[in-house]
């Protein structure tokens, strides 16, 4: 029998695994921050009508440029942004990849502050760039100081931020930002995946873009727009960023039925968005009955929670799948990290809790 150490794989890919949230079949799926709503009907709608409007034109390649779709975005994001600050692709993963690709690679480095999105490290082994892993404080927060000292060490040539963080929930102080943006010759990207969902207040990176050309904010239509399965991530820049990545993107990348469904979705982005009021109002759920009962949790700007389970988080997170509940296991030591869904899956999450903590 054949196994992958029997190939010529690459040797940095040796002993590697790729990334594998569990998609088991339970009543309650709360572990990969998915919008728990599905798509209105009205949107549905729309959304089929305007790729039924692609079908015949498919004997040709799509927009290789998406610029309708950049134009469409750009106008989402607001900040006097252009189509020509906006690149978009299958997924923010695939963005960040081509990022990778432009600005590092063999022989570069990328440094991330850790604990942060799993997939930061894994993309940068599959450019073969070399990762630095920084850490957060012992409080999961991170001050301008702790990050510039780590930055000055290792003089990264990209350097990735998550703001709101996953799996920590929290947004970043935007002194930090500044900071690491003074700090470094290299890239700066901001991965605002959640950002649609922070609270009130929260100031998002794509205000500094217009002084900052190695800066890059990048985006999904997969957690707040409830469109994981439609695959579209997109990047805010200066225009030169978008002129570094079409080096590397695969020509025709984004299909004409990727870009058709993704404007037909940011068309109807008011019925959408709707959910994300709702959710964060489950999120406040669960972080405020976490902390009445006594339990420690991280402050949430995004739409999942992360908490303390006291006890060995990988028996923790078996305790809440015997009971029909799939939250998520982040590596973490002592902590387990759950979607805020809809009111029926919160309290199902919040009675498992109940029974499972201490
Ligand atoms: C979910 C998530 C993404 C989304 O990736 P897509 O490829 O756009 O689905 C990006 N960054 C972080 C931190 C995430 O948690």
């Amino acid at each position: 029998m054949t196994t992958l150490d029997d190939l010529p794989l690459r040797d940095d890919l040796r002993g590697k695994s790729p990334y594998g949230a569990p998609q088991l079949d339970v009543a309650v799926r709360l572990n990969t921050n998915e919008n728990s709503y599905p798509v209105p009907d009205a949107v549905v709608e729309a959304i089929g009508k305007a790729v039924q409007a692609e079908l015949r034109d498919l004997n040709r390649y799509p927009d290789r440029d998406a610029v309708a779709l950049r134009t469409d975005l750009a106008g989402y994001l607001g900040h006097g942004l252009t189509a020509a600050h906006v690149w978009a692709a299958n997924g923010s993963n695939e963005v960040q990849q081509q990022l990778l690709q432009a600005f590092a690679g063999p022989g570069r480095t990328a440094l991330g502050f850790g604990p942060a999105y799993s997939m930061h490290p894994l993309l940068a082994a599959g450019t073969g760039t070399r990762w630095i892993g920084a850490r957060r404080g012992p409080d999961f927060g991170l001050t301008a100081a702790d990050a510039v000292a780590q930055i000055e060490e290792h003089q990264p040539d990209l350097v990735f931020l998550c703001s709101p963080n996953n799996p920590t929930g929290t947004a970043l102080d935007p002194s930090v930002l500044d900071a690491v943006l003074a700090a470094t010759a290299g890239m700066v990207v901001v991965d605002e995946a959640y950002a649609e969902f922070a609270r009130p207040g929260t100031p998002s990176a794509l205000g500094l873009l217009a002084g900052h050309p190695r800066l890059v904010v990048t985006r999904t239509m997969s957690k707040a727009f409830g469109f994981a399965g439609g695959r579209l991530g997109y990047l805010a820049a200066h225009p030169a960023v978008v002129d570094a990545v079409q080096l590397v993107r695969l020509p025709y990348h984004l299909s004409a039925l990727t870009q058709a469904a993704a404007r037909a979705a940011l068309a109807e982005r008011d019925a959408l968005l709707a959910t994300v009021d709702a959710i964060k109002e489950q999120r406040d759920r669960i972080v405020g009955s976490l902390r009445a009962r006594g339990t420690e949790v991280a402050d949430s700007d995004a739409n999942f929670v992360l908490f303390a389970t006291a006890a060995d988080q990988s028996a923790v997170w078996q305790a809440f799948l015997d009971r029909g509940v799939l939250i998520r296991d982040v590596g973490v030591p002592g902590w387990l990290r759950v979607t805020a869904g809809d009111p029926a899956e919160t309290s199902a999450f919040l009675t498992a809790a109940e029974e499972i903590l201490p």
